[in-house]
């Protein structure tokens, strides 16, 4: 973009949009979990159920702690919010660091690539890991927890629907005055592709291609928006992370405190951003969720084996997302073709 104050504005209104809906997917997945209980009745299987929650820091001191005296000691312990702060100092120190900013940016995606390759290998594993897990686990615990993961299924599942069928139409219908109907419908094609990939950069290709040819967004505002949401927008991702947090908490009886979920809303969020857009890596990232309100990390056993299902319906809600704010962004620049955005004829056209 050869505007600068014009990628200023995009970014500001992208990412504050992006902000936006994870924060709210996060609050009312939250709220859903605490209300429905989904991880109640549950025995915690027998050798970690001695778990003991230590107490949490008052909340001045996560203030304080947010910004890290020793980044490598936060990095060794995987304290992810003195992680995320350094991270984005450093970040910005690069843009301003010139030719040399340059050379270590360009050796850091060097680096993520091999990183993502790691993930790639573990993940090949992972359904051999899954299947022992869940023949232990089937061994270890009662039928109620059948019944406890069974919940948890449905309450992610009811969120996720709800966040993509109510919240995205809304939030589009009171910015924008478009008809939200127009976007799910011409969404078909992309939704099936996310679901079957659950790969928000997989289906990248698609959903740009649609949003220009279908919904109308300019070139601009289309290559701009989408790939920055592929990478930092994961609403569903937040939704899973926000319910399991407070499944496994209620599975292993530990009371989260008011400043416990303020800290789970600030970590999903982040943890969600910090997600990549590929198959199951926020179920990764739901680690360093559950170590910051010190729950234990084995609980993500309890839900892996179903979250193949999850992560597909998850992938489908963050493509939306994506796709909802990248027509608001369009629409509040000028930028959306509004003849092609409510001309239904297209949506049956291959993109
Ligand atoms: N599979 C998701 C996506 O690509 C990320 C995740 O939640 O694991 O959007």
């Amino acid at each position: 973009m050869s505007d600068p104050s014009k990628l200023g504005r995009l970014g500001g209104k992208s990412i504050a949009l992006y902000m936006f809906t994870t924060f709210v997917a996060v609050i009312v997945a939250m709220t859903s979990a605490l209300i429905f209980k989904p991880g109640e009745g549950f025995n915690p299987p027998t050798e970690t159920s001695e778990f003991v929650a230590t107490e949490s820091p008052g909340f001045v001191q996560v203030i304080i702690d947010m910004v890290p005296s020793n980044p490598i000691s936060a990095m060794a312990e995987g304290q992810m919010i003195p992680i995320i702060v350094f991270a984005i100092l450093f970040g910005i120190s690069l843009t301003y660091a010139g030719e040399a900013g340059k050379r270590m940016a360009a050796s850091f995606n060097d680096l993520n690539e091999v990183i993502m390759k790691i993930v790639t290998i573990v993940m090949n594993f992972a359904p051999y890991g899954v299947f022992c897990l869940l023949a232990k686990l089937s061994a270890t615990v009662d039928s109620g927890a059948i019944f406890a993961i069974f919940n948890y299924f449905i309450n992610v599942l009811f969120i996720l629907i709800l966040h993509a069928v109510i919240v995205y139409p809304l939030l589009l219908k009171i910015t924008t005055g478009l008809n939200p109907a127009n976007l799910l419908f011409k969404m078909r094609e992309v939704a099936m592709f996310a679901f079957s990939s659950a790969s928000s950069s997989a289906t990248l290709p698609l959903t740009m291609a649609t949003a220009r040819q279908k919904l109308g967004v300019s070139r601009s505002v289309a290559s701009f928006t989408l790939p920055l949401g592929a990478t930092i927008n994961m609403d569903g991702t937040a939704i899973m992370q926000g319910i399991a947090t407070v499944f496994i908490a209620q599975v292993y009886n530990v009371d989260l405190s008011t400043v416990d979920l303020l800290m789970v809303v600030m970590t999903a969020t982040l943890a969600s951003v910090g997600t990549a857009g590929v198959p199951g890596v926020g179920l990764i990232l739901l680690a360093l969720v559950l170590q910051q309100v010190n729950l234990p990390v084995e609980g993500i056993a309890l839900i892996i084996g179903i979250d193949r299902l999850l992560d597909m319906t998850r992938t489908v809600v963050n493509v939306t997302g994506d796709s909802t704010i990248a027509t608001i962004v369009a629409k509040t620049e000028g930028e959306l073709d509004e003849d092609m955005y409510n001309d239904r004829t297209l949506a049956h056209k291959k993109s």
